[in-house]
């Protein structure tokens, strides 16, 4: 076979296994793969040369841009040392710095430890595991129960997939998970029978918006009331801000936009800038200190770890994606970028096929009217970015939601360009 891409997209077809992919509908003769060869800032290109602004940001990842020669430049001088070096019983110098540098984003200094770990899955499974046993080492065996919210969305793994609360990808597996209270307000939390109650160890949330429900916004003041909450129950905080770190939210952390310091702040996605798989669980030291052993008494060591811990790749990556956010003043630059996509998203809203939009920061969910078929095969959301990849914009559907997330480095007309692409999109689609 000539075509490349044709003989990548039948070896594809034939040995490989998506993640949340019917894969009978992947492997349909009719379904074309595609195939992303390189990126530059805010573009992707595929093997055919095709260019598309990566309107989900590689699957909420990617901070300034892809190959950022300043991100490129960290890893490629990392990489000339080592690639990886054990954190089991060493330290290397990239996940030291990174630690300070994280820890001194917080003005207030709330976190005093950050544990390394993976992805995002593995950063939530971190902080549960934390939460148990500091809840043993402090005299409170019997609080072995989390609180997690309506589709809510903390990883795949099954510590991390038993707070999930989509139904469609958890409830197969709930009944060998933990013990979880499922709420879908502040008032079904104060509701817990107080046996229950006194079972919590953590709440868990994903602060001021919630993605993979469809990117649906809290209302304002949710957080700070579930802090107190935690506060006068003795309940411990998790914060998941794999999706919302990193200025996503047009703060560096979605949980500073009411002031709120949870007692787990887990990060992922973003932090390596979205180039390599760099997880981090930041500790306060109160939870820290539970973990001490005293001389002589029983051993409270938290046996916990994966082979890349403290990958030095992944934190020359994260530094150098610190060190943009000041050069290129990241976060200062956001407002009008914000703006402009709230602007774009007033517009789509007026279509009669849109029943909804949602934004919050640079993150947006454009729903679809649940009434609306399509023209086309499949749900109306997959068809919408099918057809938006015609005119240049790759993006993923939620359901009927159309999510739109581009990188923070996306410029006003680019913002403008994946707006007009979705439209053209909505009108071929939903006509
Ligand atoms: C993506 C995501 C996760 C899981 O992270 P992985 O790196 O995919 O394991 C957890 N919570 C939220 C809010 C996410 O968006």
């Amino acid at each position: 076979m000539t075509d490349e891409t044709a003989r990548l997209a039948a070896l594809d077809k034939a040995h490989l296994w998506h993640p949340f992919t019917p894969m009978a509908d992947w492997t349909d003769p009719g379904h074309e793969p595609l195939v992303l060869v390189s990126g530059r800032g805010a573009w992707l290109t595929d093997s055919r040369g095709r260019r598309y602004l990566d309107g989900n940001s590689s699957i909420w990842t990617n901070i300034h841009g892809h190959a950022h020669p300043r991100i490129n430049e960290a890893i490629r001088l990392q990489l000339e040392k080592t690639a990886h070096t054990s954190f089991l019983g060493f330290t290397n110098p990239p996940a030291i710095e990174l630690a300070r540098r994280l820890l001194h984003l917080f003005p207030d200094h709330p976190f005093d430890r950050v544990f390394y770990s993976d992805d995002g899955s593995t950063a939530i499974e971190v902080a549960m595991k934390m939460t148990l046993q500091y809840w043993q080492q402090t005299g409170h065996p019997e609080k072995v129960r989390f609180a997690a919210f309506e589709n809510a969305y903390h990883g795949d793994t099954f510590g991390a997939a038993a707070l999930g609360g989509v139904s469609l990808f958890f409830d197969r597996f709930r009944h060998c998970g933990l013990p979880v209270s499922r709420v879908g307000t502040m008032r079904d939390l104060e509701a817990l029978p107080e046996a229950e109650r006194n079972e919590l160890a953590a709440v868990v949330i994903e602060p001021v918006i919630q993605g993979v429900a469809g990117m649906r916004p809290w209302p304002p003041g949710l957080l700070s009331d579930l802090r107190h909450w935690c506060d006068r129950h003795g309940v411990l905080l998790i914060a998941d801000e794999i999706m919302t770190g990193f200025g996503r939210t047009g703060t560096m952390f979605a949980c500073q936009q009411e002031g709120v310091h949870p007692d787990f702040m887990a990060l992922a996605k973003g932090l390596s800038g979205g180039y390599l798989p760099l997880a981090a669980t930041l500790v306060p030291k109160f939870i820290y200190d539970a973990f001490l052993n005293e001389p002589g008494s029983e051993d409270r060591t938290f046996y916990y770890g994966h082979s890349y811990t403290g990958n030095p790749l992944g934190c020359a990556a994260a530094l150098a994606s610190l060190d943009l956010f000041d050069e290129e003043k990241t976060l200062e630059r956001l407002p009008a970028k914000i703006t402009r996509l709230g602007k774009g998203l007033e517009r789509l809203d007026k279509l009669d096929v849109i029943a909804e939009t949602r934004q919050v920061g640079l993150i947006s969910g454009i729903e679809i009217g649940a009434h609306i078929g399509g023209t086309g095969q499949g749900p109306v959301g997959a068809q919408v970015c099918r057809a938006a990849r015609g005119h240049g914009l790759l993006t993923r559907p939620i359901r009927n939601t159309v999510t739109l997330m581009p990188p923070l480095c996306v410029t006003e007309e680019e913002i403008d360009q994946a707006l007009h692409a979705l439209e053209l999109a909505l009108l071929e689609v939903c006509a």
